[in-house]
């Protein structure tokens, strides 16, 4: 198997290379790389990420595997592959639009009226206003069709009310994207129904959620009354779970994407400029012993990627098997951070950046990692989805798939 650019994938890179090498610094590569959980809610980091989107929109490099039509470069999976490898080598603002161009734009570019599509997609490609999802509950997370907000039809309006969590961004987002139950009698999975709602309506308090590293990067969002106009309605009444599904589908690719971030050579360095009993740490054999240990399965892990990326650059749609990147990558990213908070001591419990190394880059990461097991599908909903759909495991019983959610005997009745 060849793993190297075709001449076609080349002549791209190249040309990406030197658009982006005018246009943005180069990472030094001996410097560590930024931290890909860091916290990025700040309003400066929000408009450096607006003005790198829209100067990419401009000169044709944003969104590129989107239609023209819709601001994107019609270009192909593998195009944006290469993109995204060679931005990674240069200073770019954090990308705060995973959720709008990763899932929601390709939503509404499957499910979307013609004029939900004017309106919406070519203004979220050049970045101007933020999405977000609005998915997860208190009580609906893994079992999302379990979700109890509700929106009644009122004349030419639905009325929304119920509460939202986890919401990543919907502070600083114009919109978010909504699903919501408008059947209670219904089977749980059919009575949900999909908008698009003004984050900025009146009926809707948005509260940051504290979180152990400092940042407040998502959100609990209300709902009193919150009104939404039928035209704003994302497929049929009764179909939000299909159009959710387009949503989940395209989580996991973005979400995938982003986890492939290089931690390990991090880990190197860390290894280099920390000293153990009066030498580096890189001497030690103990660390050598577990620095090759996560090497191999990085290895691993980068040959399972490749999986991935051979069906893009033939057309395929690759399977569930990209769950495995996930299910495997998302605890040895938490593995790495514990061992390199370990080797470095005492100092491995301060934040303070005039006593610990690389800025507490690693100590920063120890405390957001956690989530990567449990955001776009936990441990054991990606181990479920690899025992059903990749074993051929028999699937798990569900008891409560079609009766109707009214009847479902959890919690207090639905009102
Ligand atoms: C960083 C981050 C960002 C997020 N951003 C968003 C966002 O922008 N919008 C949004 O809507 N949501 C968002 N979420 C929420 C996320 O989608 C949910 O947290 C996730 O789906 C899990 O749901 P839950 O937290 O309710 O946990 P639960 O589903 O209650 O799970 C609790 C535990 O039970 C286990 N479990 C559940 N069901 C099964 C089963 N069938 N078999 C075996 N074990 C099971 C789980 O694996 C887990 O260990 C975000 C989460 C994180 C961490």
């Amino acid at each position: 198997m060849d793993f190297n650019d075709t001449p076609e994938e080349a002549a791209y890179r190249t040309k990406a290379r030197a658009w982006l090498s005018k246009n943005a610094e180069p990472i030094d590569p001996n410097e560590p790389a930024a931290d890909p959980l860091a916290e990025r809610e700040d309003e400066k980091t929000i408009q450096a990420a607006k003005a790198w989107q829209a100067k990419k929109f401009d000169e044709g490099w944003a969104c590129i595997t989107w239609p023209k039509e819709y601001g994107g470069q019609g270009g192909t999976t593998m195009q944006n592959v290469i993109f995204n490898q060679e931005q990674a080598r240069f200073k770019t603002p954090p990308n705060i639009y995973t959720i709008g161009h990763g899932m929601l734009g390709p939503t509404i570019m499957t499910h979307g009226t013609p004029e939900q599509k004017a309106k919406y997609v070519k203004r979220m490609a050049r970045g101007e206003e933020i999405w977000c999802q609005l998915f997860s509950e208190p009580a609906a997370g893994s079992d999302l069709a379990g979700l109890r907000s509700s929106a009644l039809r009122d004349g030419d309006d639905w009325v929304i009310n119920g509460q939202k969590i986890w919401s990543t961004g919907a502070h600083f987002s114009k919109w978010g994207m909504i699903v919501v139950r408008t059947d209670p009698n219904a089977a749980k999975h059919a009575g949900l129904t999909y908008f698009i709602i003004d984050m900025e309506s009146k009926g809707i308090e948005i509260r940051p959620i504290k979180q152990i590293n400092g940042g407040s990067g998502f959100n609990e969002v209300f709902f009193t009354d919150a009104r939404v106009p039928d035209a704003n309605r994302l497929g049929a009444v009764g179909d939000g779970w299909r159009v959710a599904l387009t949503t989940l589908m395209n989580e996991r690719v973005a979400i995938g994407a982003g986890s492939a971030a290089g931690g390990f050579k991090n880990l190197l360095k860390l290894a280099r400029d920390t000293r153990r009993n009066g030498r580096p740490a890189l001497q030690d054999s103990a660390v050598r012993q577990r620095l090759a240990d996560f090497w191999v399965k990085q290895q691993g892990l980068k040959y399972t990627g490749f999986r991935t990326l051979s069906a893009l650059s033939q057309g395929k749609t690759p399977g569930p098997e990209g769950s495995i990147g996930k299910a495997v990558g998302a605890p040895m990213a938490q593995e790495l951070a514990a061992f390199a908070v370990e080797l470095q001591g005492p100092l491995g419990a301060t934040r303070d950046h005039a006593y610990s190394v690389h800025e507490a880059l690693w100590q920063n990461n120890w405390l957001g990692v956690p989530g990567m097991r449990v955001a776009g599908g936990t441990d054991e909903i990606l181990k479920n989805i690899i025992a059903e759909r990749v074993l051929r495991l028999p699937p798990e019983i569900r008891l409560d798939k079609d009766l109707p959610f009214r009847d479902i005997p959890t919690g207090p009745p639905h009102k």
